[in-house]
């Protein structure tokens, strides 16, 4: 695949956080006593092993950098990664950051660099879900502070990523998540992610313990987690299958007039308790939400891809105000 458009590469293997239905959580129990379970390569490593990348694949037009927290390294490495990357690499790339390490002194750096694109993860509008479901530091506050800091830089394509389909979620829960996301600054993108069971994590037991699943068979591990919500799977990805089903339609650019493929305005009337109980009892309605999100999402992805053919630019393809810069190119901010 020497031709590929969009190089995969990490500098790092595990992560600072611990969420519960994430195989990381499962490497470090493997790992401990072990060693060092979260390690990462120097910046000069990092940069080489990139330059080697580029070389491989001469035709690549970015990077992905897949470490599970880019913005993890600490501000003296982003600095020194800002100063030597742009002329040694040059090539356009996205990565993952937690929003408690989104600060402007990175972003400033990272845009710098060249960073095009940064996914960030939510997973749920609910704190208390994040709290004592997922095991997750960052607070919605946290997430909105990021996300005000991601929103300033418009040469920047943010990505948010939500998980649908989480049985432990009660409908004051979804409906936290739903206004949350109409309260974070637009543009930008969101990701919903349909929740798996990973064996042996501590969501997993958990969701044993508690009866909601027996075991592998009904863990949902097989589900394609990036294919939209399978409302056909296993039977715990029935509960609340319209305010799911409102979220996986969320899932695309939000803007001030569009939550993906919803409008803004009919978003209050939507999740009103009287026709939240209506299509609660009619689960055919959720049903024909999801097969028709899933038939957006498919025919998008198409969409995405013959453009891409034709635009080469990904921030232009993906709506970022200013055109690409080059990589090392003083950053904008609006
Ligand atoms: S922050 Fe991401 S990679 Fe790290 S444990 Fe949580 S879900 Fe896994």
């Amino acid at each position: 695949m020497r031709h590929t458009a969009n190089v995969l590469f990490s500098g790092s293997r595990g992560c600072l956080y611990n969420c519960h239905y994430c195989s990381n959580s499962q490497l470090r129990a493997i790992y401990k006593g072990k060693g060092r379970y979260a390690r990462k390569m120097s910046v000069g490593k990092f940069i080489e092993a990139a330059a080697e990348c580029r070389r491989l694949f001469p035709k690549a037009k970015s990077i992905y950098f897949t470490d599970e927290d880019f913005f993890a390294r600490p501000v003296e490495e982003v600095c020194e990664f800002a100063e030597i990357y742009p002329a040694r690499v040059g090539l356009p790339f996205e990565c993952m950051a937690s929003p408690l390490q989104v600060t402007e002194e990175k972003m400033d750096l990272m845009v710098k660099a060249g960073m095009w694109r940064i996914d960030v993860g939510v997973e749920s509008g609910s704190d208390r879900v994040k709290r004592e479901v997922f095991n997750r530091p960052a607070t919605n506050e946290a997430v909105l502070r990021a996300a005000k800091i991601i929103n300033s830089y418009r040469q920047v394509v943010p990505y948010y990523f939500f998980i649908i389909g989480n049985p432990y979620e009660e409908r004051a829960d979804l409906l936290e998540t739903i206004r949350f996301v109409g309260e974070m600054p637009p543009p930008f993108f969101l990701r919903a992610y349909s929740l798996v069971f990973i064996p042996g994590t501590k969501l997993f037991e958990a969701a044993r313990r508690d009866g909601i699943i027996t075991g592998l068979e009904d863990s949902g591990y097989e589900i394609d987690f990036l294919g939209g919500l399978d409302h056909k799977g296993p039977s715990w990805k029935s509960k609340n299958l319209y305010l799911n089903s409102l979220l996986a339609l969320m899932a695309g650019r939000f803007t001030r007039s569009w939550l993906g493929f919803l409008p803004r305005r009919l978003v209050p009337a939507l999740t009103k308790a009287r026709v939240v109980n209506f299509c609660d009892k009619h689960p055919s309605i959720g049903k024909t939400i999801i097969n028709l999100s899933n038939i957006g999402l498919s025919v998008r992805h198409r969409g995405l891809y013959l453009i891409s053919k034709v635009i080469k630019n990904k921030r232009i393809i993906y709506g970022a105000k200013s055109p690409e810069p080059e990589a090392g190119e003083k950053s904008q901010k609006n």
